[in-house]
């Protein structure tokens, strides 16, 4: 069954890699098959690591089948306890229980990382606004990152809040929210022209003092020496 699954939807795994869990990269290759049921073996050409096709999903490191794996998680997304999961597929308890938790975790991860509309072949990102302390989202976008779509996001979220003047906005080093950061939460003003003939300078925005943007930018440099400046 994984074999239906093309090579570039595959992410690099090595967590201190720069492209650990980026689609779109081109850095996975096929290196090998390996084992009984003839899995691929992948290498990461950016951080040159190699991982199984199946780490990081329910299938890695289970000794179970994966058509056996596909009927536990079957039964329970659709409803069925536990122990009548168990029963059914012909496994432990605890099994069905822990499977729970391993789809949970690689779905959780695939969400917040990316996700793909029609045949896989665009991609596209998952926008999200949220409060950090409520945990609300405040506005969702899915679509190909631009700076349209990056507008769209930051002016719906801004009119969903309360007080937009009071607040810390972090993003990550996405260029476009640096300009759009003063335009959509900052206010307009227009700076005096000199004398009383000519053009008016370009209009700027002045942003108050109780709100700010913070760009998270991560660095690596190789394999090691995360750093967030
Ligand atoms: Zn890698």
């Amino acid at each position: 069954m994984f074999h239906s699954l093309p090579i570039d939807s595959f992410v690099c795994q090595t967590t201190h890699c720069p492209d650990f869990q980026q689609s779109g990269r081109q850095n996975v290759k096929f290196r090998k098959f390996y084992g009984p049921q003839k899995r691929r073996l992948l290498r990461c050409r950016t951080c040159d690591t190699e991982f199984s096709e199946t780490r990081g999903t329910p299938y890695w490191g289970s000794k179970l089948a994966p058509a056996q794996i596909d009927n536990i998680i079957d039964h329970l997304t659709h409803g069925t306890c536990f122990s009548s999961t168990a029963a059914l597929t012909d496994c432990h308890r605890t099994t069905a229980a822990q499977f729970t938790r391993l789809a949970g975790v690689h779905l959780q991860r695939f969400h917040d990382l990316h996700s793909f509309v029609g045949e896989k072949v665009e991609q596209a990102w998952d926008f999200t606004v949220v409060n950090p302390r409520s945990k609300f989202v405040i506005k969702g976008q899915v679509g190909a990152r631009t700076a349209d779509l990056t507008g769209v996001l930051l002016s719906e979220a801004r009119d969903r809040l309360a007080d937009p003047q009071n607040l810390v906005l972090f993003t990550d080093g996405y260029l476009p929210y640096q300009s759009l950061f003063p335009e959509l939460f900052g206010s307009a003003w227009q700076p005096p022209r000199q004398g009383k003939r000519g053009r008016f300078p370009r209009r700027t925005y002045r942003i108050s003092r109780r709100t700010a943007h913070v760009r998270i930018i991560k660095e690596y440099s190789g394999k090691r020496g995360l750093t967030w400046p």
